[in-house]
């Protein structure tokens, strides 16, 4: 009986594991999916922290803070 009870009190602990982790691998599914990359360092990014720049008809480019700042001190040494 004991055994039986143990083994019960397993099986319950392993799908309350089974479903807490499929809950924070679905959490963490959508937010990666809408982690967008960085055009010129290919670092992904949330699409808050990207400065969207639209080149020609329909070609968007994402730029980082890092990329912007490394871009303008790269302008800043050639003049
Ligand atoms: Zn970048």
């Amino acid at each position: 009986m004991i055994l039986t009870g143990l083994a019960f009190v397993f099986l319950l602990l392993l799908s309350l594991l089974a479903v807490f982790g499929y809950k924070v691998l679905g959490d963490k599914g959508p937010e990666a999916a809408e982690k967008t990359r960085c055009s010129v360092c290919r670092q992904p990014f949330g699409k808050e922290e990207l400065l969207v720049r639209q080149v020609g008809d329909h070609k968007l480019m994402y730029f980082c803070r890092g990329c912007v700042l490394g871009l303008w001190s790269d302008l800043g040494m050639k003049n």
